[in-house]
């Protein structure tokens, strides 16, 4: 590299650090995790109740309540739990009419949990570029992309390209903020497609003062280890339509026929219940979520302040009419190559500042390569300048 490039890397990485230090403890040889688990509440006493009661499989009064509660703080009407998120996407999408052979349009700037969830069921994922401030799904480009790709027979939306069905759309709420699902609702409606959420990151989100995900057809959490709260691994369905919470349960416990003794399964089913070990340690988790989410907003709000005003980074701030868990922290590089996110990832690390790179776009991926898509302006500009801060509310300075 020239030494003038050299000196501006340097330059930025100077900003970065001293904008972190107003806001990270500076204990000596602490490490600034990405997202670190807390169990401050009655995790390890419901655990221990449930390894007494000896129901630590799937069935249990933990699954039930931890079910409940979280119908209760979301405001959906049913929820099932499931083994992880993943598998609550697959469960998801199968209810929701996602069929062997037809395509889900999904961001490309995403986790790959969705993309890989379609091709369980057979399904092909269908890229979306997405929008530019907003880090999602672009409900401008998907409109204009269907505009030109999709004509309605029968009442069944079909990719005139590939001739497949569209089956369903998939925003995700990147780093815990919303996606603009208002618009993103009324253009699935103009094509007759299903709006299933991947809201995965999103617990404790809200949308005008809804809990993301539980407006929609379908939506789903996770609650793997990193999440805003964990179960260890683990996922839920949210749905207001009391036949597809029926189904989706029916699907997660082997789609067993319920009988005294005999084993009747009408449907091929899947084993994707979450052990009540696992709900137990979720429902302690839940109880303190008030909490975390506001320690949470304040580490948003001391970053935001340290950021203001950079030559060379934005920070990303909650939507209008949301509010965000900040799941997150996220800095975009005005100007960023894969080089410089190397750079900057490599020397902050070593001072155990644990920031990391968005994923690869979808599209690049190897095994999602040859799948149909937009042109990918925004997201393609926007992968190698996103940068999450370490955003556990440990790190912050007293
Ligand atoms: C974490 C995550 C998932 C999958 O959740 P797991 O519980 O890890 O299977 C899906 N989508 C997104 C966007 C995620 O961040």
């Amino acid at each position: 590299m020239s030494k003038s490039g050299e000196r501006l890397y340097q330059r930025i990485l100077e900003d970065i650090l001293v904008r972190l230090s107003l806001v990270l403890k500076d204990t000596p040889n602490f490490s600034y995790s990405l997202h670190e688990p807390d169990f401050f509440g009655n995790e390890v006493r419901y655990l221990e109740n449930c390894i007494s009661s000896q129901f630590v499989s799937s069935v249990g009064k933990f699954v039930d309540e931890f079910e409940e509660k979280l119908a209760n703080y979301t405001g959906a009407k049913y929820v099932v739990l499931t083994v992880n998120g993943t598998t609550g996407l697959q469960l998801a999408l199968q209810i929701s009419g996602v069929s062997h052979g037809s395509e889900v349009l999904m961001p490309s700037l995403n986790f790959v949990a969705g993309a890989n969830a379609v091709s369980h069921i057979g399904g092909i994922p269908h890229f979306i570029d997405v929008d530019a401030m907003r880090l999602t799904l672009c409900p401008v480009i998907l409109e204009k992309h269907l505009n030109q790709i999709c004509e309605i027979k029968n009442g069944v939306p079909l990719n005139r390209r590939t001739k497949r069905k569209i089956s369903a759309i998939l925003p995700m709420h990147i780093f815990g903020h919303a996606a603009d699902i208002y618009n993103l609702r009324r253009v699935a409606k103009q094509f007759n497609i299903t709006l299933v959420e991947d809201a995965a990151e999103a617990l404790g989100s809200f949308n005008n003062g809804k809990h993301l995900g539980s407006r929609s057809n379908v939506a789903v959490l996770s609650f793997n280890g990193n999440k805003i709260i964990t179960t260890g691994g683990g996922g839920a369905i949210l749905t207001n339509n009391k036949k597809l919470a029926a189904h989706a349960k029916h699907l997660s416990t082997t789609a067993k026929v319920a009988h005294k003794w005999r084993f009747f399964h009408d449907e091929i089913g899947y084993n994707f219940r979450m052990p009540n070990l696992n709900a137990a340690l979720g429902l302690a988790q839940l109880e303190g979520l008030e909490k975390k989410l506001n320690n949470k907003r304040t580490l948003a709000t001391e970053y935001i302040k340290a950021f203001r005003k950079s030559e060379y980074v934005d920070i990303v701030k909650e939507p209008k009419n949301c509010k965000s868990n900040y799941w997150l922290n996220t800095i975009i590089l005005k100007e960023g190559t894969n080089e410089l996110q190397d750079y900057l990832i490599y020397k902050l690390h070593q001072e155990k500042i644990f920031v990391r790179p968005v994923w690869e776009p979808l599209h690049s991926l190897a095994p999602y390569r040859n799948c149909p898509r937009t042109i990918m302006t925004n997201t393609e500009n926007l992968a190698p300048r996103i940068l999450n801060l370490p955003s556990s509310p440990q790190i912050l300075k007293q």
